[in-house]
């Protein structure tokens, strides 16, 4: 793996994330943890933006402060990446966000586009796509290949659980994309779904399981 990908080891995001995987976790509680998840997991990916320096006057006085200027984009691919919008949208209530559909096609296992209304040129510095099972990589990819088509010259990934065979496809096609995740499981079975990982990301949140 790349010194792209970064595996959090925050204490709080392995304990959300164990409820999170386990199976009796109904979807009130596992939309909660996939909200809460994504604005540890933001905290982390958010680290390295760049700042600006200003002053701020106090009630007391004059402080030299910093903040963030950048334009920041969300870009969840539907449907389950829309779970981790909201907790990251109120703490960069700027953000834009803009939703790519993907869909795997269940035979070829390849992601095919129903959903694209970015618009003609950029509008944000860093976009940060959102999905939380790095799984077989063709969505990720296929994200990444949308964006940089768009002209977006900075590009983060953030999800919950990858899979070897997905970090190693996203990273070996697009190297200089950073990789936020909670943690990098076992494998993938035949049909595409993590191991162990938690099922089906969707099903669990929208309780169409
Ligand atoms: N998508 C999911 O929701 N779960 C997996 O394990 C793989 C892809």
């Amino acid at each position: 793996m790349t010194s792209q990908v970064h595996v959090s080891t925050h204490p709080l995001v392995q304990h959300k994330l164990a409820l999170l995987r386990d199976q009796s976790t109904d979807p009130k509680l596992f939309r909660e943890l996939v909200r809460e998840l994504a604005v540890l997991l933001a905290y982390e990916t958010t680290a390295d933006l760049p700042l600006e320096a200003l002053t701020v006057q106090t009630p007391m006085g004059i402080a030299r402060a910093q903040v963030v200027q950048e334009r920041i984009g969300l870009v969840p691919i539907l449907r389950a990446g829309l779970g981790l919008v909201d907790g990251i949208w109120n703490m960069i209530p700027n953000a834009e966000v803009w939703h790519i559909g993907l869909f795997r096609d269940e035979r070829t296992l390849q992601p095919v586009e129903y959903y694209n209304r970015l618009p003609v040129s950029p509008s944000v510095d860093v976009c940060i796509i959102l999905d939380p099972m790095l799984a077989t990589g063709g969505s990720a990819v296929a994200a990444v290949d949308i964006l940089k088509r768009w002209g977006a010259n900075r590009i983060k990934f953030l999800g919950i659980i990858g899979a070897p065979e997905g970090v190693q496809k996203l990273s070996d096609a697009h190297p200089d994309i950073p990789i936020h995740l909670a943690a990098i499981d076992e494998r993938l079975n035949d049909v595409g779904y993590i191991v162990p990982g938690l099922g089906d990301a969707g099903d669990r949140q929208f309780g169409t399981a």
